[in-house]
């Protein structure tokens, strides 16, 4: 019988979030590394009303099929709920691989579902490898990225991963066949829920998870010291967006590592991110590639920073945002709302 890799299905709004083709290939380069031995299958828990044909979809991207499951639990977390339903699932009949783009989400399923099913788990994976044996082995980032370790799953199937959404890249669409949609009701059981949703609080921006922000104001170097940094807030504030940072002003303590963007922080999707002082570097930018729209400030024209910016302000950032201010104040002394 020919085995699984299993992908978690991102969705938002009705719509596949990139990470999940990211996912699907990752999942068809491992599945060619045992050639013939495993095909690709995808879960999707609680999708959008209408989303069939998007699911269906991923049959171009190298998934066959698609298992839908609806949870019909509002009440309780749904880190704990998901995380039942997929170790019932994995129970009945356990994939070699079950992968997942790594955020707060997926990093608590995944330690659940391991706990569950006492199976190996590694977070924030940049590298996966499986050979003819099926026998596993990951490489992660440690120490914020300086160094990176290679482990080995001493475990049996699943082998579980979160893996770090900056080096996931999803392939052209390479399939000419819709995936097969299975839907699939679960049976949990009369466990009694360990957690339970009491209520919903919308977040502040300046609190709020920098990979949820819609729009982010991010720092780097060249944004000076402690005391220069006051003008990022009030950018941020105004524009009802989020402050972040690059690595150096993190490693700085000038803000705390869960602003941190880049290949060893969080890859964003704002609908606008204004960098400001930032040169740009990969690690960097590898964070911020699927914003909208990206502004850049920074005195440098070369600066790396300008080639993935939709409108790049060369000049000092001190300088820049006074400007920038003032000339918001006067659109809205004007009374005019195109800001
Ligand atoms: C394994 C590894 C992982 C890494 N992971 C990350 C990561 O996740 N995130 C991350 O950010 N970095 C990461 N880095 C570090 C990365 O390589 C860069 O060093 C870092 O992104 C640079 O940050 P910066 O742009 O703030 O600083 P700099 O590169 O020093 O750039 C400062 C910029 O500010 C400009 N500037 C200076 N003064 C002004 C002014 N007054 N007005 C306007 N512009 C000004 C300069 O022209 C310059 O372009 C990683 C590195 C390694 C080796």
């Amino acid at each position: 019988m020919k085995r699984e890799i299993w992908l978690w299905v991102h969705h938002r709004r009705g719509t596949i979030e990139d990470e999940t083709f990211g996912l699907a290939a990752e999942a068809c380069r491992l599945a060619g590394e045992v050639q013939g031995q495993t095909s690709v299958s995808a879960v999707c828990i609680d999708p959008d009303e209408n989303m069939e044909a998007e699911l269906k979809r991923l049959g171009s991207y190298g998934v066959e099929k698609v298992f839908v499951v609806t949870s019909g639990s509002s009440s309780q977390s749904r880190g704990e709920l998901y995380a039942s339903i997929l170790t019932n699932m994995i129970r009945e009949s356990p994939p070699v691989f079950f992968l997942m783009a790594h955020d707060d989400q997926t990093a608590e399923i995944g330690s659940r579902v391991a706990a569950g099913l006492q199976a190996g788990l590694v977070t924030r994976a940049v590298d996966l490898r499986l050979d003819e044996d099926l026998k596993a082995e990951a490489v992660r980032p440690v120490d914020n990225g300086y160094v990176f370790e290679r482990v080995e799953y001493n475990c049996g199937l699943p082998y579980i991963a979160t893996i770090l959404p900056s080096v996931l890249s999803p392939l052209p669409a390479g399939w000419n066949e819709d995936a097969e949609i299975i839907p699939l009701s679960v049976h949990l059981g009369a466990q009694e829920p360990k957690t339970e949703v009491l209520r919903v609080i919308e977040a502040d921006p300046e609190s709020l998870d920098i990979e949820e922000a819609d729009i982010i104001v991010s720092a780097g170097r060249g944004m000076g010291k402690e005391d220069e940094f006051g003008s990022i807030y009030e950018l941020a504030e105004y524009l009802g967006g989020s402050v972040a940072g690059t690595r150096p002003v993190i490693d700085r303590g000038l803000l705390p590592f869960d602003r941190q963007i880049g290949q060893t922080g969080k890859t964003v999707s704002p609908r606008l991110c204004v960098n400001c002082g930032i040169s740009g570097a990969n690690e960097y930018t590898a964070g911020i590639e699927k914003s909208n729209k990206i502004v850049a400030i920074n005195k440098d024209p070369g600066a790396r920073i300008f080639r993935f910016a939709d409108l790049g302000l060369v000049g000092d950032v001190h300088q820049i945002l006074p400007l920038l201010f003032s000339r918001i104040n006067e659109k809205k002394g004007n009374g005019s709302g195109d800001e």
